[in-house]
């Protein structure tokens, strides 16, 4: 992409309504652009991040043998009402009645529109095990929307759902989204930690939360420091496998991790070495669920056993907020220059800025470098506008490119570039061809 002709509002000033410094980013790097309080629109840079992230989420699930499709944003009434939700659920609720007086709502959630299309097609053991999930937009009328897309009210979430004829079978389920959750994660850059939490208003006994900590999370947690060592690695894993599964997620679990909800003294105290003891802060970014015949015993989802019973599916439900997680990796990932990407979500893969642009020569060098590096499937943003080389440089550090290849007369007679890591700010004189090598 060019930048001259790309769509990169990016701020100068700091926006006065933005409190943590993943929102001041987002705005200032024209990721997001307000349209009514915790709804956004997402401009050209916000959105190729948004779509990593769900590329990645959608890869990682399938990896799992779980299976995507599409449900609507707004769902009847009449399904919520059998669940007896309908009432529950609370002013959360967006609650919308069409031209023939139906009762309908936008979705905050999908356990009963799945629970729905599963009764509907499957009645036989035979066709389970079964997750299908999909990525859609939720609502939710938060009281308080704040902190950007972390808080939306519209937001991004993946939900998938297990159907299982026992609970041993749901369990391998759960486990299962544990490990393709952590592996989600750590592709995106992140350490996100499981904590045992409360179930809320889906209701159910096992649950835990994926946190990635962080200063302006809004989560109180209690953890042994111990926990933010774990990583899964490249590690092979066979989904199918329960014992492997299992064995990863009690790896994962074993150490005290909690939030303020479920978090309990006397255990912390009797199992946490005083040395360990961490209490801080952090973002929830997933959550996963057990509940049993929650939803199917009252809307009737059932399957015939090989001995002929007639029994409810044992379900789970598991999300990812993939909008949220766009303002994590900030937060994570950041200093006061700007945004810090992780190579796996990074919206472009390097910058090329052109010290000289109009130099015959300079230009000529910058064309070479952006053709060679998309032959190697790679997509640079070359700022090719004619500003002054401090704003260029002060663009690219705001919207956080891994790499950025400099470009300019100087260099060019030694027939070197430069190539500079956004991370670590270390910069070493190249070829073009060894600067592409190298990113590639
Ligand atoms: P929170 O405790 O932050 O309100 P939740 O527990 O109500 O979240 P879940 O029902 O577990 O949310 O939904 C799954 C995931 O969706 C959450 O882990 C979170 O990452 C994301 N999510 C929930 N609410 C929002 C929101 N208002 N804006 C953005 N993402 C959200
Ligand atoms: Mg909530
Ligand atoms: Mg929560
Ligand atoms: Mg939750």
């Amino acid at each position: 992409m060019r930048l001259s002709r790309y769509f990169l509002p990016v701020l100068r000033e700091t926006p006065a309504e933005a409190q943590i410094a993943s929102h001041r980013l987002m705005l200032r790097a024209g990721m997001i652009k307000q349209q009514q309080a915790g709804i956004y629109s997402w401009l050209p840079l916000g959105f190729r991040v948004l779509k990593n992230i769900e590329r990645i989420v959608h890869e990682e699930q399938q990896r799992a043998g779980h299976i995507p499709l599409l449900m609507p944003t707004l769902q009847p009434a009449e399904l919520w009402r059998e669940s007896g939700r309908y009432d529950a659920y609370g002013p959360e609720m967006l609650r919308i009645r069409d031209r023939q007086d139906r009762d309908m709502l936008f979705g905050p959630t999908n356990e009963e529109m799945i629970t729905d299309i599963f009764r509907s097609h499957v009645s036989s053991y035979k066709d389970l095990p079964l997750t299908l999930y999909h990525i859609q937009w939720k609502f939710r009328d938060e009281m308080r929307p704040r902190f950007g897309v972390m808080r939306g009210r519209e937001f991004l979430m993946k939900d998938g759902y297990n159907f299982d004829v026992t609970k041993e079978d749901a369990l391998h389920a759960y486990n299962r989204h544990m490990v393709s959750y952590l592996r989600t994660y750590e592709r995106m850059g992140l350490t996100a930690i499981p904590m045992r939490a409360d179930s809320g208003p889906i209701g159910g006994d096992d649950t835990h939360e994926f946190l990635v900590l962080a200063e302006t999370g809004e989560s109180e947690v209690f953890y042994d420091d111990r926990v933010t060592n774990r990583e899964l690695g490249k590690r092979d894993i066979d989904y199918d496998d329960r014992a492997q599964v299992a064995a990863v997620c009690e790896e994962f679990t074993q150490l005290y991790a909690r939030t303020d909800e479920t978090h309990d003294s006397g255990i912390w105290e009797a199992e946490v070495p005083e040395e360990h003891r961490k209490v801080g802060r952090g973002i929830e970014v997933g959550q996963i669920f057990y509940f049993g015949t929650k939803y199917s015993e009252p809307m009737g989802a059932t399957v015939q056993t090989a001995d002929g019973a007639t029994v409810p599916v044992h379900m789970g439900s598991h999300g990812i907020g993939v909008s949220r997680l766009v303002g994590a990796i900030i937060e994570a990932s950041h200093d006061d220059r700007g945004i810090i990407w992780p190579e796996g979500v990074t919206p472009f893969h390097c910058g090329i800025v052109n010290l000289r642009q109009g130099d015959a020569e300079t230009d000529a060098a910058c064309e070479a470098l952006y053709r060679d590096l998309q032959g190697k499937g790679l997509d640079p943003l070359y700022d090719d506008r004619d500003a002054r080389a401090g704003e260029k440089f002060a663009t690219m550090d705001l919207i956080g490119l891994p790499w950025r290849i400099t470009v300019g007369p100087r260099g060019l007679k030694e027939g070197k570039v430069e190539l500079t890591s956004r991370r670590t700010g270390d910069s070493e004189e190249l070829t073009p061809a060894q600067a592409v090598e190298r990113v590639a």
